[in-house]
């Protein structure tokens, strides 16, 4: 029999976070630590472990994130009311309002019907998903630690539990994590679905890998070693640096389109070059650049225009030692933990603190997560609201509109308007404003007239140009619009207007 995981003790479990919590919090965590081994004695998982491990994995994940004992304390309850006798409010006479409420809401979420199609299973679960998001994001993040932790012990299932688990975890799970910019949660998903939904080709792409990145090793050492030379001469501090593979499932994807071609996947591995600022990161670029020659075409700058998901970094693809190709990532320690951590970053950054004040100091009272940060969501609300939004349509719709990547374009003042890709000028006119929509005549990409059904690109410079005598949007946007709220603008404009609109959605 193989050897049955022991769960991590408590102080196993606090030490892996990054900045050590203080006393009161400590006592919290400790408490529901407690109550949760406590709850759960007794009961198994399918792989012979103790239940409890579950619980006390799920609080690691968001542990390492940095999050606060609040959320922690829900992660380590999340089962309590659902699978064991002590109740929810028993949870709330111990634990207060706010972790009692959050528990609930991750018990909430867990209730997906299970009838009916595929389809209307990913919606409803999605719906779930949303409405909880909307609520507190605290559930959201616990949710998907939860599920991390179950799909790296899915083996214990049968087949075709872990199909259906796999296949859910890549439909939900990843974009969601994605949105969130939690890189780290993504990655892994995304691999551990992939490894249950394509054993195959996972198995081959690994294969691949493991051979193609011991023959890059020597290399990247050597590029490693040149590079803290070079930047120690100009005087930059080098925060760390390190070599980085490619996750297995976006190998797998990026081979796809190159025939399986593993020489043309120029990123296979990166060396990321961290900095203490912005301003540095430029500066070693250029650094880089003298002593390797750029690629043409492969300098990507995520700062000045970061990926909608608020990815920063400055990518570069060089001829590096021996005049192998070779990508070389810049960023600063906060852009790393965000690009890792993603929107749980954000709340410690956010209140003004780095890492480093946050280590002399306490940690950030409060878990709030900055209006700016969530500007998706108070539009999903919106558009929720406007529509009635109770229909599959929506939800289906919504998931085109959430999920699709995102491109960036620029009012002619500046202000970034985030769309979906293939988002046309009749989009970007609604997301500003319903009068720009609705009297939109005709619109300019960076200076030069583009019909109306043009598709955006990221980085243009979208200017609408509009007639006041125009009231009224034409009808035939509808066949090309791209975004739910444009068709929503336009339906409800051509309604007030007297017009008659045949619902085509
Ligand atoms: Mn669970």
């Amino acid at each position: 029999m193989k050897n049955v995981v022991q769960p991590r003790t408590l102080k196993e479990l606090i030490s892996l976070r990054k900045i050590p919590y203080n006393s009161r919090k400590i006592e919290r965590i400790s408490k529901a630590y407690a109550l949760a081994k406590k709850a759960h004695e007794g009961q198994k998982r399918k792989s012979g472990e103790d239940y409890f491990v579950h619980c006390v994995e799920t609080a690691a994940t968001l542990i390492k994130m940095g999050l606060g004992s609040i959320t922690i304390s829900a992660a380590l309850l999340h089962d309590v009311p659902e699978d064991t006798d002590i109740t929810l409010e028993e949870v709330e006479k111990e634990f207060g309002k706010e972790v009692a409420f959050i528990v609930d809401g991750v018990t909430k979420l867990g209730h997906v019907r299970l009838k009916g199609s595929i389809e209307e299973y990913y919606l409803d679960n999605l719906r779930k998903m949303f409405m909880a998001m909307a609520a507190d994001i605290r559930v959201i993040l616990i949710k998907l630690a939860d599920r991390l932790h179950n799909m790296r012990t899915l083996e214990a299932l049968s087949e075709n539990k872990r199909f259906r688990i796999a296949n859910e975890t890549m439909e939900v799970f990843v974009p969601i994590a994605n949105r969130f910019g939690i890189g780290e949660i993504k990655g892994e998903l995304e691999d551990l679905a992939f490894k249950h939904l394509e054993p195959e080709k996972y198995k081959y792409t690994v294969e691949l890998e493991t051979e193609a990145y011991k023959q890059r090793s020597q290399y990247i050492k050597s590029a490693i070693k040149e590079l803290k030379k070079e930047l120690k001469n100009s005087g930059i501090k080098l925060l760390d640096v390190h070599g980085r593979a490619k996750r297995y499932f976006r190998l797998y994807k990026k081979l796809e389109k190159y025939e399986m071609n593993i020489d043309k996947v120029y990123d296979l591995v990166a060396i990321r070059l961290v900095v203490p600022t912005v301003a540095a990161c430029y500066e070693t670029l250029g650094i880089v650049h003298k002593k390797y020659k750029p690629l043409i075409g492969r300098i990507k700058d995520y700062i000045s225009l970061p990926k909608p998901n608020g990815y920063k970094s400055i990518h570069t693809t060089v001829f590096g030692p021996e005049g192998k190709i070779l990508e070389v990532q810049i960023r600063t320690e906060r852009m790393h933990d965000e690009a890792e951590f993603g929107i749980a970053a954000h709340w410690i950054y956010t209140q003004g603190r780095t890492w480093t004040d946050i280590v002399l100091r306490r940690e950030p009272k409060g878990a709030e997560v900055p209006e700016k940060e969530l500007e998706w969501v108070q539009q999903l609300k919106q558009w929720h609201t406007e529509t009635g939004g109770e229909t599959d349509e929506f939800w289906r719709s919504i998931r085109f509109d959430f999920f699709k990547n995102h491109i960036f374009a620029f009012t002619p003042s500046g202000d970034v308007i985030e769309l979906p890709e293939s988002a046309t000028p009749i989009d970007f006119a609604y997301r500003i404003h319903s009068e720009v929509g609705d009297r939109a005549m005709g619109a300019r990409a960076n200076g030069k007239m583009v019909s109306l059904d043009y598709s955006i690109h990221n980085g243009d410079l979208i200017d609408i140009v509009t007639s006041k005598e125009k009231k009224l949007p034409s009808r035939d946007w509808l066949k090309f619009v791209k975004t739910t709220h444009a068709q929503t603008k336009i339906k409800n404009t051509l309604r007030k207007g007297g017009v008659t609109v045949v619902n085509q959605m």
